[in-house]
């Protein structure tokens, strides 16, 4: 096949997969606005997922006279809808106050635990060097909370059976997550082709109705934005992280080797 010279200057679209992957995020809807196509390609082939909310987003609202709880509840609600449409094995709540998360070693204890539980190959959460977005906006204290801890529960502490020894001692071996994918982050350096899967990632967002405050246009955002984001890659639509490799395998180094080589033959 020639190549056009566009197709050529294309980045290639990433297409390893993790057997088992983690998405650790602040509050319910974000990992459904942020990986849920990537996620959902990926448990179609055959990958299993777990999502871990930190906080069930009780302060998710306008209404200052609004219960909490009856918040939170719902919004429980909402994630669980959305994640059985994602197709994740399952989720967990921390039950963070919404607002308020701390990078705390409380927080970390909490995120060892699920990972030394589930042991994921990858682990997906938001760059936590995202303050301000690149296109506008400042990330929210809880998504930059959730991040960090989430790197310093996946390094070292989670692969480092001294740390928290008493999760040893109750059966939860020390585990090596191999790589980390940030989404929202402002220094993306491989996209993910969710050409196929960019519906179910509107159908989960659907879920959260207390949050989407103009469902009819939800579709169309969507796909622009993944239109966006897989422009570079040639997709219809994608989604774009920073991928981080704590431990290089006999895959990434392949991958490396085939992106050299094609890098050589242009
Ligand atoms: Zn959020």
């Amino acid at each position: 096949m020639t190549e056009t010279p566009e197709s050529a200057s294309r980045e290639r679209a990433h297409e390893w997969r993790p057997e088992r992957f983690m998405v650790i995020v602040a509050h319910p809807d974000d990992a459904d606005f942020g990986p849920a196509a990537t996620a959902a390609r990926w448990i179609d082939a055959g990958s299993a997922g777990w999502l871990v909310c930190c906080t069930s987003g009780d302060q998710g609202g306008e209404d200052f006279a609004a219960d909490p709880l009856v918040l939170a509840a719902a919004r429980e609600a909402e994630q669980r809808a959305a994640a059985a449409v994602v197709g994740y094995e399952g989720l967990t709540f921390l039950h963070q106050p919404d607002g308020a998360l701390a990078n705390d070693l409380a927080l970390r204890e909490l995120l060892v635990r699920e990972i030394r539980t589930f042991r994921p190959d990858a682990v997906l959460t938001t760059d936590p060097e995202t303050l301000f977005h690149d296109d506008g906006g400042i990330n929210h204290t809880d998504h930059r909370a959730a991040a960090i801890a989430a790197v310093d529960a996946v390094y070292p502490a989670a692969r480092n059976p001294m740390a928290f020894p008493w999760l040893a001692r109750d059966g939860l071996a020390a585990h090596n997550v191999r790589r980390m994918y940030l989404f929202w982050s402002n220094v993306p350096t491989v996209r993910v082709d969710v050409t196929a899967t960019i519906g179910r990632k509107v159908d989960a967002l659907r879920a959260h109705a207390s949050q989407i405050k103009h469902p009819e246009k939800l579709d169309e955002r969507m796909r622009e934005w993944a239109k966006e984001e897989g422009q570079a890659i040639g997709a219809e639509a994608g989604e774009a992280f920073r991928l981080i490799v704590i431990d290089e395998d006999e895959d990434e180094r392949s991958e490396e080797t085939e992106t050299k080589a094609a890098s050589e033959e242009r």
